[in-house]
């Protein structure tokens, strides 16, 4: 049997490796010269910064990306080190900033900050959702009218502005609480050693070693479908078939390359869905130190801040993404879809807000990187996808275009693929 990936992102590697590992003949063709997408590093000063994921597994050793990495054979070293979330708080009670000081709490005690009241509901509906989730919502209009206090906005907007750039008001309720589920279940965020770029090479290297072939400058710029099925596809003229396919470039990007006139039925449907999917923007600086401006190897939620959600330094983990002596900082931020008109401000907000967050400290800006459209953070606002089923039966998406249900990023990527391959190798 003959698979075709399309796109060398982690899904199509992921998918390539695991189709590969059970004898299945594999090439991935990849439009840009480098193989790894938005998850491998390229050096700047001597710093290994990432194409997009901030060099962090969302449930690092024990979660469905680790699993599925150790099920294709891949070593990586993923670490998590404690603590894995500290929240940045104003130092007096009452202020709304870090200009005035702050303190720093543990994750497991982001309770504190709720009134006794809030903290009493707050027990009472971990164990009551957790039988009936809540659903028919956004997870923002849930808190108002169960838990309505400013800390829960903050908490909520910080948590999932990092985990999903998204604000709790655009995340449906439901995925909301699978999330939390999943974070219990599966524990806290972890390093690969080497970033990124150590887990894509590893599964490339899987891939080969499984006899497949993987080709970089190669864009796929039609699918053939022939009989209500795809039958191959085309790169610069030529034709390559195959007996499955999988799109690693989410689905508006794949009903393109499926064509108008296929006489599929639900082609159309499809997508009509897909072009309506708005994928979740955000922005990330890059900071260079020569002393740490965190101190740990987690994530540091900063819900006083104006537009900065989370900051990592993953140098704290591995130094040998920094220069000798040097620490690599990076700051994430959600851009809401009404923002992305004013991106420029966006950026200047979030570097005030590193100025108030490490005030006193020194640091430099390395590079500031801005993520949407055919680049975003995830090509699917979460609790959106359409999962990885498409129209046609011998064709799948995998990637961060169709994620598993709960799955925080790359997590539901693993997730996603998990559900497509129960059903391909049956
Ligand atoms: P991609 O990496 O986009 O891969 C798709 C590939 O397909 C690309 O290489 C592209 O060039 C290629 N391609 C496109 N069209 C064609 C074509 N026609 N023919 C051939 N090839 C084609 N996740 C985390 O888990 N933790 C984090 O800390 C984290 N932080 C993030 C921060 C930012 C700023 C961003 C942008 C993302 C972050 N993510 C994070 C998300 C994570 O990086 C992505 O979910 C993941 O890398 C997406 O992988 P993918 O395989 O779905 O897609």
């Amino acid at each position: 049997m003959k698979a075709i990936i399309i796109g060398s992102g982690l899904g199509g590697l992921l998918s390539a490796a695991k189709l590969s590992k059970e004898g299945y003949d594999v090439e991935v063709f990849e439009r840009l010269p480098v193989i790894g997408g938005r998850f491998t590093n390229f050096d700047h000063k001597g710093f290994q910064l990432s194409t997009g994921a901030l060099h962090m597994l969302p449930h690092g050793p024990t979660g469905p990306l680790a699993q599925l990495l150790k099920d294709v054979g891949v070593n990586v070293e993923i670490v998590r080190k404690k603590p894995v979330a500290v929240i940045r708080i104003p130092r007096k009670r009452g202020d709304t900033d870090y200009k005035y000081g702050h303190k720093d709490l543990l994750f497991e005690d982001f309770k504190t900050p709720f009134s006794i009241i809030n903290r009493i509901k707050l027990i009472y509906y971990v164990i009551s959702t957790r039988k009936n989730p809540p659903s028919g919502r956004s997870f923002e209009q849930w808190c108002r009218e169960h838990i309505a206090q400013d800390w829960t906005y903050r908490i909520s907007d910080a948590f999932f502005g990092w985990a999903l750039s998204l604000r709790a008001a655009d995340v449906p309720v439901e995925e909301g609480f699978a999330i939390i589920e999943n974070l219990y279940h599966f524990g806290g965020p972890g390093v690969p050693m080497g970033g990124c770029k150590a887990i894509t090479d590893a599964l490339a290297d899987v891939v080969r070693a499984n006899g497949g072939t993987i080709y970089t400058s190669a864009e796929v710029s039609e699918l053939k479908v022939e009989d209500g099925k795809v039958t191959g596809i085309i790169v610069d003229g030529e034709v390559h078939n195959a007996d499955l396919v999988l799109s690693d470039i989410g689905h508006p990007a794949t009903a393109k390359l499926i064509g108008e006139d296929t006489g599929v039925e639900g082609v159309d449907n499809y997508a009509k869905r897909a072009s309506e999917l708005k994928p979740s923007a955000g922005i990330k600086i890059c900071l260079s130190s020569d002393k740490p401006l965190i101190g740990h190897g987690g994530v540091l939620l900063t819900p006083y801040a104006k537009r900065v959600n989370g900051i990592n330094e993953v140098t704290n983990v591995d130094p040998s993404l920094a220069p000798e002596g040097k620490h690599l900082t990076m700051a994430h931020q959600c851009v809401h879809w009404d923002d992305m008109k004013d991106l420029d401000r966006e950026i200047e907000l979030g570097l005030e807000d590193l100025k108030d967050i490490f005030a006193g400290k020194e640091y430099e800006v390395l590079l500031i990187q801005s993520y949407s459209n055919d680049w975003p953070v995830n090509r699917s606002p979460s609790g959106a996808d359409i999962k990885n089923k498409t129209p046609i039966p011998n064709l799948y998406v995998v990637g961060d275009g169709a994620k598993g249900k709960g799955g925080i990023e790359v997590e539901g990527i693993a997730l996603g693929i998990r559900n497509s391959m129960q059903d391909i190798l049956i």
